[in-house]
């Protein structure tokens, strides 16, 4: 199995990995390799804890209906977790599960659950947003899990902002900035640390709006002539961002490469 080899299995273990160790796995776990992925004794797969890296891992089976992992060499080593932060308004459940692991894959490094004055859904369950960001992890080849705050009011959070370095600018997807062009506002931001929010289906309200507008560190962002379902707005969101300023750029090989 070759290292960044995104097609074999993943699977977040938390647990320290070390040449040599091994680990029994958990419910989940062996169901997932074993029901879903049906390997079986002896199959390889990459296994992470969003602390040393990525290893490579042996399935074995520790007697009936129990299986360990046995770990071997690491692939990768540990990288740090994206710097962009993601805000939002809690949706129901389906899309809410679907909105966290796009942002995931998406390449959000913590994500931050705000209530708004029009948020039909007023509470979250962390466990949740916690094994839907694993499940996109695991997927989409992440090393480092996205931090996740508890919920709290968006007022509570901008009074606060930001909250982890003065730089942090927000950028919040208004759906009342009108047609201006997104590319050309996020081109004047290039090298900031960012943040991305994504208002609820009932769209922000206009103390809110006007809160945001008038904030120095805040930037309205249009999404275009349409108004998008807030999932929807998350993911375009995020990937004019990457695209434009984040992760997706590729940097030019240095001269020799
Ligand atoms: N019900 C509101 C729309 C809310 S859409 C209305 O009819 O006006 C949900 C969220 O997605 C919005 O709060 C905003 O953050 C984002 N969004 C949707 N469409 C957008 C657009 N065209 N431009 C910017 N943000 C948008």
């Amino acid at each position: 199995m070759a290292a960044n080899d995104f097609r074999a299995p993943r699977l977040f273990l938390d647990h320290p990995l070390s040449v040599g160790a091994g680990s029994d796995l958990d419910r989940r776990g062996a169901h997932y390799l074993v029901n879903v992925l049906r390997l079986r004794a002896g199959d390889e797969i990459l296994v992470f804890n969003g602390r040393d890296g990525e290893w490579r891992a042996r399935l074995v089976s520790s007697g009936p209906k129990r299986w360990r992992l046995e770990f071997g060499e690491q692939t990768r080593s540990q990288t740090p977790a994206s710097d962009l932060r993601y805000l939002f308004v809690p949706l129901k459940q389906a899309r809410l599960d679907y909105m966290i692991q796009k942002a995931v894959e998406m390449g959000v490094g913590r994500i931050t659950p705000v209530l708004s004055d029009f948020g039909q859904v007023r509470k979250v369950n962390p466990e949740r947003l916690r094994a839907n960001a694993i499940e996109a992890a695991e997927q989409c080849g992440l090393l480092a899990l996205p931090g996740i705050d508890a919920v709290e009011p968006l007022g509570r959070v901008l009074d606060r902002w930001p909250d982890d370095n003065p730089d942090r600018r927000l950028l919040f997807c208004d759906e009342a900035a009108g047609e201006t062009d997104p590319l050309s506002i996020l081109s004047q931001l290039a090298g900031a640390q960012l943040a991305v929010l994504v208002g609820p289906e009932g769209g922000f309200s206009d103390e809110e709006r006007r809160r945001l507008r008038s904030a120095s560190w805040s930037t309205a962002v249009p999404l275009g002539p349409r108004i998008l379902r807030a999932d929807t707005a998350a993911i375009a969101a995020l990937a004019i961002v990457q695209a434009v300023i984040g992760d997706w750029r590729r940097r030019a090989p240095a001269s020799g490469d």
